[in-house]
């Protein structure tokens, strides 16, 4: 089957703009590699990227998008606030460079990375002050945070009114992260699960395995159909053009709700984890 970019549904966020569903995300792709692997996702037909400052391929993303000649308002462009930034003026100050380094006047979505509850004397409140500032000054269409558990959301949302748009968190069938989803559900805050195939971990798994065997798909399709029809938001990674198309197959089958409680039925708790938790992952880089 061919699936073109227009079959990819878009979710309204809670400030009125849209998102795609389904995007392509760059952790891990080498700079050097990050031109060629993004110019052949927009071959395949993904137009949402999920980059981030930490990364260091911020070039490499804008590069590609500007040989891709496609019009700027078919693409949504997501980046992060590195963790040694969360002061206000490092904030505005690397934001513009962010803009810079992707060859663009604006992104349409700039994320807190990680909450660093314990640096900066706790106060992740004045960072998310300054994204709304950015946001307000027009450099990014939307806002939100990555990595924030609900006592964080809570604060946020209390002491500014402002309520994230996105918060990007860990979500695979081995840590379905269910608190934080919660959270974000009850603020109107639109979950974006990152992840979302475990790195590959879900590839040998034999409950997801009998489900594709099932319904003729891959662990990796069968995985990232879950979470849409859990309606979060996925960015899958591939170097691999052929993976790139197999993630972006998704929107002609369905998982029944028997499969999606199976799936959901893997979780393990904290034990699941693949990354840090984010209420002592402190990591500034040099
Ligand atoms: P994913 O769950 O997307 O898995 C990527 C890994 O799975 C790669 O090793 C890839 O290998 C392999 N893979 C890709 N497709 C398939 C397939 N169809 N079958 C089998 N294996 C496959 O992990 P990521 O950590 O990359 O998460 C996705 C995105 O989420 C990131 O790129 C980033 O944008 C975001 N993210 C955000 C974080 C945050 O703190 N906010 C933290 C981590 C990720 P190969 O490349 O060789 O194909």
């Amino acid at each position: 089957m061919t699936v073109s970019s227009a079959t990819v549904p878009t979710l309204t966020l809670n400030d009125g703009h849209e998102i795609p569903q389904l995007g392509f995300g760059v952790f891990l792709v080498p700079p050097e590699e990050t031109q060629r692997t993004v110019e052949q996702a927009l071959e395949v037909g993904y137009r949402h990227l999920d980059t981030a400052q930490m990364y260091g391929n911020e070039a490499g993303v804008g590069a590609a998008i500007k040989a891709s000649g496609l019009p700027r308002d078919e693409l949504f462009v997501t980046t992060k606030l590195d963790n040694g930034h969360h002061l206000p003026d490092d904030a505005r100050r690397t934001f513009a460079e962010s803009l810079d380094r992707l060859g663009l006047d604006r992104v349409d979505l700039f994320l807190i990375h990680w909450p660093l509850p314990t640096r900066y004397d706790g106060d992740f409140v004045s960072t998310w002050r300054t994204l709304v500032e950015l946001r307000d000054g027009g450099g990014t269409t939307s806002v939100g945070v990555s990595n924030f558990e609900p006592e964080h959301l809570d604060r946020i949302i209390e002491e500014t009114g402002e309520v994230p748009a996105v918060n990007q968190i860990e979500v695979h069938p081995y840590f379905t992260n269910e608190a934080a989803r919660a959270a974000d559900a009850h603020h109107g805050i639109a979950t974006e699960a990152w992840s979302p195939i475990a790195r590959g971990g879900i590839s040998g798994d034999p409950t997801i395995g009998a489900i594709a065997e099932r319904v003729g798909r891959t662990p990796a399709q069968v995985t990232l159909r879950w979470h849409l029809q859990r309606g979060d938001i996925v960015f899958p990674k591939s170097m691999h053009r052929e993976r790139m198309q197999e993630n972006f197959a998704l929107f002609d089958f369905e998982l029944s709700d028997d499969d999606i409680r199976a799936i959901a039925a893997l979780d393990q708790g904290e034990s699941g984890r693949t990354g840090p938790n984010p209420n002592t992952f402190d990591l500034i880089r040099g």
